[in-house]
């Protein structure tokens, strides 16, 4: 049977577009279809708003270190239109580019919802296209839990476009994607208040890194509530939105942003045309090869279950591609990915946490520096910076490293690969340090600590 495509595939994000791109140099006939934007989240509500964001966010302690290096720094105001507006245009410019790559890979572009109609047929504006294969690339959509209010809560997808600048925001939840908006804000100039349910945010993550994030961002300024549930939100007649917290206290603030967690952007998917097994938490199930039950079906990336990462669902684009155009095994190493989150500091960190680590080696030897970068003495921002090395005494293999600090995100990338090689302690000792910089630290940490 002759189908319209070789490769048809549902979603332009990070995964979809890289899968369509590497497939189509390969010579096969590939369709993309997007319903909303190019590059999916990562460019237009995610990873490359969110930096500028940051950057945005990091003059105001710039400002304030300055003057220690002399410099008589005017008054400084911050204008969120214009930054706001800047980053739109900067992300229209990058949709451009998507259109363009696309296109140049010889990858049919089709803009609309697509649908399973069966295992080897999409339809998209009512639309019908058979294809060989067809590729799930759909991604997340930000999950609000329903409680009396939840409608006054917005998400990561409005927080970059608001038309005022929120002064006061209470930021719901405790993983990246709250902890880095709250630094954000708090950068901007916002009263920032966060608000955890448990005991301590950023769970999963290493337990000095948690406690050290915790005091620094708390430092900063952002206000660190935990074991705090919102209960209800109100609107107020000035507009502004009173939020019921369960430890009986209330917030007004002029929004509430909620990053309780993404879940798989599986709606109106035709999944019921289908032999595709969705998960409990919601993900679609596939084998090694990003095979669904459906065996014409594919599925990767945030759709699926595992880290919820751009450069990830990229890599399991390319090697889908690969695989079934270039003939090549399908075989992604997800051990060791390194991954930061960009709160102020950020949080950069490779392999095991320390509990982890002491569950699978018996002789852990831990290594960890905290100290506050020279720049701190002249500039006096109080901030400190840790870092830790986690080795299997057996091996001398690193088998964790973990940093808060500034930069953590470009510091720890060339550690990555060490550690992907198989790094022992005594490769990282036997390198000479870059003098002066943060970096060297984790070269020059020679005596264990025991807590
Ligand atoms: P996460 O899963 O990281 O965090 C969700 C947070 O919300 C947790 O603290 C969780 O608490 C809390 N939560 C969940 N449900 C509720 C609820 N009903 N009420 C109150 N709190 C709740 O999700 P994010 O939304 O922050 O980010 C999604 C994913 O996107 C990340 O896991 C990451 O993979 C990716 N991402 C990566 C970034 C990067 O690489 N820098 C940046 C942003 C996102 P608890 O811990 O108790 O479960």
């Amino acid at each position: 049977m002759a189908f319209d495509y070789d490769l048809f595939v549902i979603g332009a994000g990070s995964g979809g577009v890289r899968a369509s791109r590497t497939a189509g140099s390969f010579g096969a006939k590939v369709a993309i279809c997007e319903e909303l934007y190019m590059g999916g989240t990562c460019v237009n509500v995610g990873c490359v708003p969110k930096k500028l964001y940051v950057y945005a966010s990091e003059y105001a302690s710039h400002f304030e270190d300055a003057k220690g290096f002399g410099w008589q720094t005017p008054p400084v105001a911050f204008d969120w239109a214009t930054l706001r507006d800047n980053k739109q245009a900067e992300i229209s410019r990058l949709n451009g580019i998507y259109d363009v790559l696309l296109d140049n890979a010889n990858v049919d572009i089709i803009r609309g919802h697509g649908r399973l109609v069966d295992a080897q047929t999409v339809e998209v504006n009512g639309q019908q296209y058979s294809a060989k294969r067809i590729l799930l690339a759909v991604g997340g959509w930000p999950f609000i839990p329903e409680f009396k209010g939840s409608e006054y809560a917005i998400s990561s997808n409005e927080i970059f476009d608001l038309t005022e600048f929120p002064k006061r925001l209470a930021v719901v939840g405790g993983g990246y994607i709250a902890v880095e908006f709250a630094g954000v804000f708090n950068g901007l100039g916002a009263d920032v208040t966060q608000l955890y349910r448990g005991e301590l945010f950023l769970r999963g993550f290493d337990h000095d890194v948690r406690n050290m994030a915790a005091a620094e961002i708390t430092k900063k300024g952002v206000d660190l509530q935990f074991n705090t549930e919102v209960t209800s939100i109100e609107k107020m007649p000035d507009g502004a939105l009173k939020v019921y917290l369960s430890t009986g206290q209330t917030l007004i603030v002029d929004a509430v942003l909620y990053a309780t967690g993404r879940k798989a952007k599986l709606t109106d998917l035709g999944l019921e045309n289908v032999n595709v097994t969705v998960s409990e938490q919601g993900y679609i199930e596939v084998n090694k090869q990003y095979q669904t039950n459906e065996p014409s079906i594919y599925a990767l990336g945030d759709a699926t279950a595992g880290m919820a990462l751009t450069p990830v669902a990229i890599e399991e684009g390319m090697a889908l591609a690969r695989h079934l155009y270039n003939d090549e095994p399908c075989q992604l190493n997800y051990n060791n990915i390194a991954t930061t989150v960009f709160s102020q500091p950020n949080i950069g960190t490779i392999g095991m946490t320390e509990a982890q680590a002491r569950e699978r080696y018996p002789k852990l030897v831990k290594y960890r520096s905290n100290y506050r970068a020279m720049k701190h003495n002249l500039g006096g921002s109080p901030e400190r910076s840790m870092m830790k090395l986690l080795v299997d005494g057996d091996s001398d293999r690193v088998v964790g490293l973990h940093m808060v600090g500034a930069d953590a995100g470009e510091i720890l990338q060339g550690f990555a690969v060490a550690m992907r090689m198989g790094a022992t302690k005594a490769d990282f000792d036997a390198t000479v340090g870059i003098h002066p910089t943060a970096a060297e630290e984790f070269v020059t940490m020679r005596d264990p600590v025991i807590d």
